[in-house]
């Protein structure tokens, strides 16, 4: 397999953890609970997109005859398919292409959470977001590539004058891609017996979701077998180790006359005869006494510091709320100073 492939960005953990132990664990105070198995997405999307042409060729064919025999099926169409989109993405990781479009992207959301937006099409490629439980992600990944097998071969179906992209031939293929995956039987691999009915297009996807969910947390050895990578742990990070700077920022450029806002040379004076002492201490960072050298605790802080900030602080957030009925982006800069100053308050109170 392609080094690039191997890439421990692309594994998913198959411990999610619980809503708790996330919470817990990116505040620092508990470990990582999704320790253990992990499954490469990458691999699973190429396994199925260099799949032996003939092979795709007997499956979409069967999913067309199966569709036409229940009385729908689609106008043939000649686009972008599989395999080529998994050229594109191999030439997209080895350097060889620039443009994303059309390749195999996969987003890791910040928070974890469970969120849907993943998207396919022949021309497009398919984004997923790594998120969620693992057997859900599974189908996600299946489901995406399955629009583009189907679509570039066949044109979705127009049903009632709607236009169904989860019509009998998508599901059909979609089920026979993940019979060998999750060992279906025949029978589940026809989407009525897994509850399709028109207008009900994405009921066997909600049905594989569910029984892949099950098989995951029956560690069932079929889908153990994507599961062959391990995931380390990221070292759990104290909380009170990150100092939130941009509100730091927010002080510096207002002493500084720097502010984002408008204000008067009069006022700019006035705010440097009101803070002289602050500008001194933490205005130039490259002073060896700037404040996050002192929350850092290289350096001892002044006692009066915390209540020059927070005259300070009353200030920005006065003429930003005043900016802010012109610019709707000065609320954002008052949330930073405040929530960054809140933390400032805490600090003192358990360093000083
Ligand atoms: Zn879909």
């Amino acid at each position: 397999m392609k080094k690039w492939i191997k890439d421990e960005k692309w594994l998913y953990p198959l411990n999610t953890g619980t809503w708790k132990e996330m919470t817990d664990f990116h505040k620092g105070e508990g470990p990582d609970p999704r320790v253990g198995p992990a499954m490469n997405v990458m691999e699973l999307a190429r396994k199925i997109c260099t799949m032996d042409k003939m092979k795709m060729y007997r499956i979409v064919h069967e999913a067309y005859e199966f569709a036409k025999r229940e009385g729908e099926g689609g106008r043939k169409n000649y686009g972008i398919d599989e395999a080529d989109m998994w050229t594109k993405t191999d030439q997209y990781y080895t350097g060889k292409r620039t443009i994303k479009h059309g390749t195999i992207r996969f987003s890791r959301p910040k928070d974890w959470k469970s969120a849907r937006g993943a998207r396919g099409g022949p021309s497009y490629g398919i984004t997923v977001p790594l998120c969620g439980g693992a057997g859900r992600l599974i189908e996600v990944i299946v489901h995406e590539i399955t629009h583009v097998i189907h679509l570039s071969r066949y044109k979705s179906s127009i049903i009632n004058g709607k236009r169904r992209p989860h019509d009998l031939v998508f599901n059909r293929i979609f089920l026979k891609l993940m019979k060998p995956i999750m060992g279906l039987k025949e029978s589940e691999t026809n989407p009525f017996n897994m509850g399709y009915s028109v207008g009900k297009g994405y009921a066997p996807s909600r049905k594989i979701e569910r029984m892949l969910n099950q098989m995951v947390k029956d560690r069932d050895e079929k889908i153990m077998r994507l599961f062959k990578y391990q995931w380390g742990g990221k070292p759990t990070k104290k909380r009170s180790n990150r100092i939130p700077r941009g509100w730091i920022n927010h002080v510096m450029y207002y002493i500084n006359g720097n502010c984002y806002c408008y204000y008067s040379e009069e006022a700019h004076e006035q705010i440097v005869s009101a803070f002289p002492e602050l500008i001194h201490l933490i205005a130039n960072p490259k002073d060896d006494n700037c404040l996050i050298d002192m929350l850092k605790g290289k350096a001892k802080m002044p006692d009066d510091l915390p209540l020059l900030i927070e005259r300070c602080v009353d200030e920005i957030v006065y003429s930003y709320e005043y900016e802010s009925e012109y610019d709707s982006c000065y609320k954002g800069y008052i949330k930073t100073v405040e929530s960054g100053h809140s933390w400032f308050i805490n600090w003192s109170k358990s360093n000083m």
